[in-house]
């Protein structure tokens, strides 16, 4: 005879690979390389940070954020205000995309792309989670009313800021 286990004490195995709740919230449902270009863009929460010059230690390779901002960059908004001819008048500026966020390291830590790259939930002051555009200057994570444009700065040596907004010490 064999023994039959009490239904009061089943218990539900998940099959292995079985497929994880979908929120409903396409950034946090899909994986970045999964997005569609309009879904991509949209993970941008228009910090503006990335368009922040940094310097970088030759001998350690530390790199050293400062608030001097690309010509470019609209420092009340945190948008290029050339979006689409940016690489024809700042060759340098760089293209993200899913494969090239593992090399980009000095992308600031709130960074949305960072963020999902590693699988963690956007912050909470994001527009795509608190629907507000504006909640992320109101929380001091933009670049709007702390930076200076590159126009102006003079040194970059001069312009080292400690940390990034929001990072702890
Ligand atoms: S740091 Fe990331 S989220 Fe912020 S503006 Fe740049 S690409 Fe967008």
């Amino acid at each position: 005879m064999r023994a039959r286990m009490p239904r009061n004490k089943l218990r539900q195995i998940w099959p292995v690979g079985s497929p994880k709740v979908m929120t409903g919230r396409y950034w946090e449902d899909k994986p970045l390389a999964a997005l569609d270009r309009a879904q991509w863009e949209s993970l941008c929460d228009g910090c503006g940070r990335c368009c922040l010059n940094k310097l970088e230690d030759e001998e350690s390779g530390d790199i050293y954020p400062t608030n001097v901002a690309c010509r470019l960059l609209d420092r009340r908004t945190g948008q290029c205000s050339d979006y689409r001819n940016r690489f024809a008048q700042v060759p340098d500026c760089i293209r993200l995309t899913p494969a090239r966020l593992k090399e980009l390291d000095w992308l600031p830590p709130s960074c949305a792309y960072r963020l999902r790259a590693q699988g963690l939930p956007l912050p909470d002051w994001h527009y795509l989670v608190c629907g507000d555009r504006e909640e992320i200057h109101r929380r001091g994570m933009s670049t709007r009313g702390w930076t200076i444009s590159e126009v102006d700065a003079g040194p970059l040596e001069n312009h080292i800021v400690e940390r990034w907004p929001g990072e702890d010490a």
